[in-house]
């Protein structure tokens, strides 16, 4: 075939998850796309993938896909008429320690909600189920019914026939060389000759990097080498699936960290190993321009303390002969999920690379990436799979760091009060060594370290403390300290990142009132401003300091600074007269919160502290200039002070020695997330999410709907208010255990599933443990009691009014 000159989207890469989305395409009617691959499709790591297709996952957008994935693979060969081995043989997840049996109710609760029917499972259970298996020392397990394998090169070209038969075109043996822009689209260049396209989707896989840099986009990733054993045939096993008809269970033995699996009649072990290795990182081990369809070396050593421990697991394993070892790359981000959704910075071009697990994840990513390219936003949330979600300090070495750490833990817990070790210290806040004098216990916020809490003498500050779901640790009364002292005298938060972006020149205020939800604030004032998506769903929130007419501010969590910026340059006006600049890097704030923060002020500053809530002012502070935010997140009193980077040490340093005769301490991002669950405030990607509609998130106070600005989600967001909501935004207090309701826990009503939470904390200035969530419409009602299931166990909650639960009418805060 010769190349067409023009496609609508070309994808380059030709594993499953580039046949995924060219499928996707196809089927929701854009066949005119043509993908092209270097060599034979599966090439890459695909060819050589297990094939595991689990369902599982602790995150709710990720199970969202990895559950489309599997009902995609059940009906796919019949519907495209390519035959697949696809064996649902479920699997069990064995459980060593009470935290992990706590981890599996966790995600039974969540899977349930989705309509999956996962279960925990007793040893004896499990026995039944796995004849072969050794539990002396296991305390349970999660059995998903769905689970099982799939040969990857079937299903990737039963994607690819799919997509052929709807009229997609598919090139092979076609290496993409370089990509340039034509203005409005691409110019895809190859070996074969050059196509012109619209959209250009980087599916390259480990060789997303490569393919990125044809961009000017530095992709955020590294590769790992990982390895599976084949064993030769087991009479047990031969014997077990000829009585029973099916295969054994997948066995995940997560606390050992590996899989084991049945194939043929024999087994697969794959292990995530600690000891690791990352390959073509340095510049003696460079990347091979071409390494289709090959393999490393073996390297049986790492890997003999699993072999070991599997054998005690499944002790027939020690009778079988080891047959053959698969040694591939695999890509992982900083963060173990892949890369879905808008190229960072780069118009017109996608990414769907770097996946981990990207056989059971490649169904709904094809469907994630192609709602992406048609409809501009998807239906789940995705941004835990966002590219936007890393920023500029992703550099090789940190992407090695943390990809090391992740395969190494790959199963492992993600404790609510535990921050991972590797990549660490990326960004530092000009007062960070005072912070770790004063003992903080530093948290990274996109690359920025920022205190959680502040250890006392004697406190646990050890890595294994925070090995626990429990709401008790060391921490507790540290953050109670620091909650109460913002209650009762000050507390200051040092707040690097937070993101910012200078919005200024003609005509700025009448767009700023076209892009947002709302009204925006008069001048030298700040109000917050809401943006929706075309669905009327929540996509972003963001604080606005008005300076004049047509001067803004816009500043939004440390997070989204490239989301919100991409957000606000793809809803800007081709003839803007008004220039936007992220202008992040150039400021630093503290956030200064309690009743005596007037009097510490009053002493050191010329500002005139008598200015209402909700306003801002130019002042000084000892000489130095400062913009001073009337404006609390903790819900006292309070202020935030903006101020020039260089200036962040004097400032700092003469607000403590001010502050210390009234009381002042220093604060962390843990009491700031009890004082703001407290007030009923909503977090970035927990609470506010596009899964949810501004209605539905209690947001109608922020809509004006009788502007005559035209906004994006407004005809969405009338219809919704004509028809009603279906769920609803509440507080909840919960009669809770010992630990609080983490995000997305389950919440019942006379038996039925009713809604879920966002986010959930302990108050310590009303003393209860709070939820914040959304439940069914009917039960949004003040005083109605309902349940939330917590790790396996459900507790009374009840549904408060639609006020803060702390200082309802907001009187300390207008002091
Ligand atoms: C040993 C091993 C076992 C695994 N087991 C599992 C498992 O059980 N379950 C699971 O979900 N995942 C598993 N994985 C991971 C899985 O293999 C990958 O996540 C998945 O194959 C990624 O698919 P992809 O389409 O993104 O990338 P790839 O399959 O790597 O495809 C990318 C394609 O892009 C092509 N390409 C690159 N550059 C260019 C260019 N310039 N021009 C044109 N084409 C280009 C390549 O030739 C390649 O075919 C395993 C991985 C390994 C290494």
């Amino acid at each position: 075939m010769s190349l067409p000159e023009h496609a609508r989207v070309v994808i380059i890469g030709g594993g499953i998850v580039g046949c995924s989305a060219l499928y996707h395409l196809a089927q929701k009617g854009w066949s005119d796309c043509l993908l092209l691959e270097k060599n034979e499709l599966t090439a890459g790591s695909t060819w050589h993938a297990a094939g595991n297709v689990p369902t599982f996952s602790n995150s709710w957008s990720l199970m969202n896909m990895q559950r489309y994935s599997v009902d995609l693979y059940q009906r796919l060969g019949a519907e495209v008429d390519y035959p697949i081995n696809y064996h649902v043989t479920g699997s069990i997840r064995l459980a060593h320690t009470q935290e992990r049996m706590a981890e599996f109710e966790r995600v039974v609760a969540m899977g349930r909600t989705q309509g999956m029917d996962l279960k925990i499972m007793s040893p004896t259970e499990m026995v039944e189920i796995y004849p072969l298996l050794e539990t002396h020392d296991l305390l349970g397990g999660l059995f998903d019914p769905g689970d099982g394998d799939i040969d990857p090169a079937q299903i990737t070209q039963a994607l690819a026939k799919g997509a052929r038969d709807k009229g997609a075109k598919i090139e092979r043996f076609c290496p993409v060389t370089d990509v340039r822009s034509d203005g409005a689209g691409w110019i895809v260049e190859t070996t074969k000759g050059e196509v012109a396209c619209d959209y250009v989707v980087n599916a390259a896989g480990y060789y997303a990097r490569e393919v990125g840099n044809m961009f000017g986009r530095d992709v955020p990733m590294m590769v790992m080498s990982h390895q599976y054993i084949l064993f030769d045939e087991v009479d047990e096993i031969a014997a077990f699936s000829k009585s029973t008809g099916h295969h054994l269970p997948l066995l995940r033995d997560v606390d050992s960290s590996y899989y084991l699996r049945q194939e043929k009649n024999g087994l697969n072990l794959g292990p995530y190993e600690r000891g690791c290795k990352a390959h073509w990182t340095t510049p003696d081990d460079p990347m091979p321009e071409d390494f289709s369809f090959q393999l490393f070396p073996d390297d049986l050593e790492r890997l003999e303390w699993y072999l070991e421990d599997a054998m005690a697991r499944v002790p027939v394993l020690a009778t079988a002969g080891l047959s053959k070892v698969i040694n591939g790359p695999i890509p992982y981000t900083p963060d173990g999920n892949p890369l879905i959704g808008p190229m960072p910075g780069v118009a017109n071009a996608f990414e769907a690379c770097v996946f981990t697990f990207g056989i059971c994840q490649a169904g709904g990513a094809g469907k994630v990436l192609a709602e992406w390219i048609i409809d501009g936003e998807t239906e789940w949330d995705m941004w835990s799979c966002d590219p936007r979600r890393f920023t500029d300090f992703t550099d090789p070495e940190y992407c090695v760091a943390k990809g090391m750490e992740i395969y190494g833990h790959e199963y492992d817990m993600h404790f609510p009060h535990h921050e991972w070790p590797a990549g660490r210290d990326k960004k530092l806040s000009p007062v960070h060594g005072r912070l770790v004098e004063m003992g903080a216990q530093m948290g990274a916020y996109n690359g920025w370290e920022r205190a959680n809490w502040f250890a006392g003498p004697g406190d646990d500050t050890s890595e294994q403390a925070t090995l626990t779901w429990k709401r008790q640790g060391p921490w507790t009364k540290r953050i109670e300290q620091e909650c109460l002292a913002v209650r009762d005298a000050a507390g200051i938060l040092d707040l690097p990142g937070f993101s910012r972006f200078r919005v200024q020149g003609e005509g700025a205020a009448e767009w700023l009132r076209g892009f947002c939800t709302g009204g925006i604030p008069k001048i030298g004032r700040f109000g917050l401003i809401y943006v929706s998506d075309s669905r009327g769903r929540i996509l972003t929130e963001m604080s606005v300091m008005r300076l004049d007419e047509d001067f803004f501010f816009l500043i939004t969590a440390a997070t989204a600074q490239w989301h919100d910026f991409e957000l606000i340059k793809s809803r800007l006006p081709e003839d803007a007269r008004f220039e936007v600049s992220d202008v992040t890097d150039q400021f630093m704030t503290q956030i200064f919160s309690g009743p005596k923060t007037r009097d510490i002020l009053s002493e050191i500053s010329d500002a005139d502290l008598t200015q209402p809530w909700l306003s801002h002012q130019s002042a000084k502070i000892n000489g130095t200039w400062v913009q001073l935010v009337r404006v609390s997140f903790a819900g006292e009193l309070g202020w935030e002070i903006h101020s020039q980077v260089g200036d962040t040490v004097k400032i700092y340093d003469d607000i403590m020695a001010a502050g210390e005769k009234h009381g002042l301490i220093p604060i962390g991002m843990y009491a700031l997330n009890s004082l703001r669950i407290e007030k009923g405030y909503r977090s970035w990607k927990g609470d506010l999410s596009s899964d949810y509609s501004m209605l539905e998130g209690g947001l109608d106070r922020f809509v004006k709907l009788d502007k005559p600005q035209d906004f994006i989600g407004k005809t969405a967001i009338s219809i919704e208010k004509q028809k009603g909501v279906s769920k609803r935004f509440v507080t909840l207090i919960v009669e809770a255990g010992e630990e609080d309701a983490p995000y997305m826990s389950t919440l019942w009503h006379d038996g039925e599933i009713v809604g879920e939470t966002t986010s959930g904390d302990w108050g310590y200035r009303v003393g209860k443990s709070i939820a914040l969530g959304m439940v069914r419409v009917d039960l949004a009602q003040p005083g109605t009691i309902i349940e939330v299931e917590i790790y396996g166990q459900k507790y009374k909650a009840t549904v408060q009014p639609d006020q803060p639960l702390w200082d309802p009418d907001n009187e300390r805060m207008r002091a």
